[in-house]
Order: structure tokens, then C-alpha cells, then sequence
């Protein structure tokens, strides 16, 4: 349920709801708008009752979220979600590329990467320093020593990092290096990931589960949300279907579904979507057509040579094209670069 106060509303009069929330047993999250406050009352499950709250000074109207996503959803917060990280703006006009590799791999390999991609145009490194691999035998990821070396290519290109984080005992190590924790898609849906991630205050982005629907995806947003932690950015990289000819199928419909759904930003990542290393410009700029707020695009000096999606990982220059694209096609959907 949401409770949206009057214009002009006193502080007052929005204690007034909390504590009656509280009374009630309820937790509430505050939204604040410029033009009026939003307040997000949730609980167990158990039936909440509006006339508790409508006849409180300043309530304007109760409103019941029918979605089972309360917190993500955009009757609770109507304006766009602006996530800030390092100066750099998630959600807004503004679009945002991620890129990096896969993995961070060695020194040379991630700071090479780092300065290629911030050259080009990029706006936050990515780069795994656990990785969630399929097979036990292939590369794991350079751990804590992995996180260092991201570390010191923040410091020398001054991109903020973001990098996956796979379960709650390693949320401390990892959040003293992330900008934004990563959760990727074999974790979407633990819950206990998600907990521990929405009990810090580092952005998180949720990527889409392999077999998820997207209200699932909200659902699991809304645990982190549910924890105070209101930066939250989610992220489509395809899902499984029938077709096999690519790694997943990137579901464009998603994307306008979730600006329609949910105020958090969304990002669309068309190296795992698809695979291929030449097919990610073309379904890069078809997530931004759709509406996307940004892309996380995988980039190696040597995909060849690559210890993780080599297939699907851009050698600098074609990242630095598929950047020339995307800041030509902008203007068209009214966003810049
Ligand atoms: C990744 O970003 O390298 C990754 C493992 O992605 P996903 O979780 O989407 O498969
Ligand atoms: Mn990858």
C-alpha cells in the first residue's frame, strides 16, 4: 500500500503515518518527491487496512499496489530512479556504457582494457574477479587479488568499477573495492545475496535470472530495496528459449515493459544476450531504441586469447565504433552521450 501525502505536507504529518504504520506492526520507505511524499507501507502479507491511514492530516489518498512489487514499482516512485556513482549518473538523459572483460585476468591485461574503453568513451569498468562458471575446471576468477587490480585501474582511468559479488560472506571483501556490485544471473534469485547486498549502501545491479520472468526480476530487486538499499539498476542479458543459434535471446520487449513498471534504471547487456562477438553492436543499439538507460558491453585487447567469453568480447576498436553508434543514434530516442 502507499499512502501519498498532500502538497505541502508536514514533516509532522508524515510521522504521524509512520508511526502509525509502526504501530500497526508495518514497515514504511519514504519517497520524496519535489512535488509531494510518497510513503511505501509493506509488511507479512497480512491485509493492511486503509481507513488505518486515511483520515491521518495530510494524507491525500491510499492507494493499493496491486503488483506483488511494491517498492520497485513506479505508482510508489513515479519519477525515474538517479543512481550517482562517482559522478556518474545511472537513469538519467545521459546514457551510461559499462565495458571491460569478462574477467580481470592479469595486471597488463585489465589496466590495458581500462584506459582503451575510457578512451572510447566508456563510463564504468566492468570486470569479474569471481566468476560463476558452468564448469569447475575452467577459470574461477583471481579473487581478492583480482578486486586490487580493479582497484588500481580505478585509479588510473578514474572509471568507477563495478564487478559480481556471489554470495553473502563475500559482500564484505567485495564492497571495500565495488562501485556496484553485480549480481548476475545464476544468483538472482538468492535471496540471501540479496538481503546481505540490500543491507549496504553500494549500488547494486540485478541481472536477469537465465529462466526468469520479469516480475520475478522485480521480485528480487524489491529484496534489496526492502533492506534500504534504494540503488538498484537491472540488467536483461538474455534468456534461455528454444533457439539455440545464439547463447540466449535477448528480450527487447523487457526493456519498454520495465520503464512502463518500474522507476529503476535498466541497462541491457547484448554480449551475453547473444553470444557473438558480431552480433552485440547491432542488438547493442536495439536495446538503446528500446529505451535502455545504458549498456554493459564485455571488451578484450585479445578475445582469442581470452580466459572467459572470448566469443563475445569486442577487441578495443570495434568497441570504440560500436561508441561512435550509439552516441549518433541517442539523440534520435532523446538521450545524449
Ligand atoms: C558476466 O557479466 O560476466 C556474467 C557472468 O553475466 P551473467 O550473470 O549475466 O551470465
Ligand atoms: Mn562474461
Amino acid at each position: 500500500m502507499i499512502i501519498v501525502m498532500k502538497h505541502g505536507a508536514s514533516a509532522a504529518d508524515i510521522s504521524g503515518v509512520v508511526s502509525q504504520a509502526e504501530r500497526v506492526g508495518y514497515r514504511t520507505h519514504l519517497s520524496q518527491g519535489t512535488e509531494r511524499t510518497i510513503i511505501g507501507i509493506v509488511g507479512d502479507g497480512r491485509p493492511l487496512e486503509s481507513h488505518h491511514f486515511e483520515m491521518l492530516p495530510g494524507v491525500e489518498q491510499v492507494v493499493r499496489i496491486l503488483q506483488p512489487f511494491k517498492l520497485a514499482s513506479r505508482d510508489f516512485h513515479p519519477l525515474n530512479t538517479l543512481i550517482d556513482v562517482r559522478g556518474v549518473c545511472i537513469g538519467g538523459e545521459k546514457l551510461v556504457i559499462i565495458a571491460g572483460p569478462c574477467a580481470v585476468e592479469s595486471r597488463s591485461q585489465i589496466l590495458e582494457t581500462a584506459q582503451a574503453v575510457k578512451e572510447a568513451g566508456a563510463t564504468v569498468l566492468r570486470g569479474g574477479a569471481y566468476k560463476p562458471r558452468s564448469s569447475p575446471y575452467t577459470f574461477q576468477g583471481l579473487g581478492e587479488e583480482g578486486l586490487e587490480l580493479l582497484a588500481e585501474a580505478r585509479e588510473l582511468t578514474g572509471l568507477p568499477i563495478i564487478t559480481e559479488v556471489m554470495s553473502p560472506e563475500a559482500v564484505p571483501v567485495v564492497g571495500r573495492y565495488a562501485d556496484i556490485f553485480q549480481i548476475g544471473a545464476r544468483n538472482m534469485q538468492n535471496y540471501a545475496l540479496l538481503q546481505a547486498v540490500g543491507q549496504t549502501r553500494i549500488p547494486v545491479m540485478v541481472k536477469r535470472g537465465m529462466m526468469n520472468t520479469v516480475q520475478e526480476w522485480l521480485m528480487s530487486a524489491e529484496y534489496v530495496l526492502n533492506g534500504g538499499n534504494y540503488e538498484v539498476m537491472l540488467c536483461e542479458r538474455g534468456i534461455r528459449t528454444f533457439e539455440t543459434a545464439t547463447r540466449n535471446t535477448l528480450d527487447i520487449n523487457a526493456i519498454p515493459l520495465l520503464k512502463q513498471w518500474t522507476h529503476l534504471p535498466v541497462l541491457g547487456d547484448p554480449s551475453h544476450a547473444t553470444g557473438k562477438w558480431d552480433l552485440v553492436a547491432p542488438t547493442a543499439r536495439a536495446c538503446i531504441a528500446a529505451g535502455a538507460d545504458g549498456l554493459i558491453i564485455e571488451v578484450h585487447p585479445d578475445p582469442a586469447a581470452a580466459l572467459s567469453d572470448g566469443a563475445q568480447s569486442l577487441k578495443p576498436e570495434r568497441f570504440a565504433d560500436l561508441v561512435r553508434d550509439i552516441r549518433r543514434l541517442a539523440p534520435a530516442v532523446g538521450r545524449t552521450l
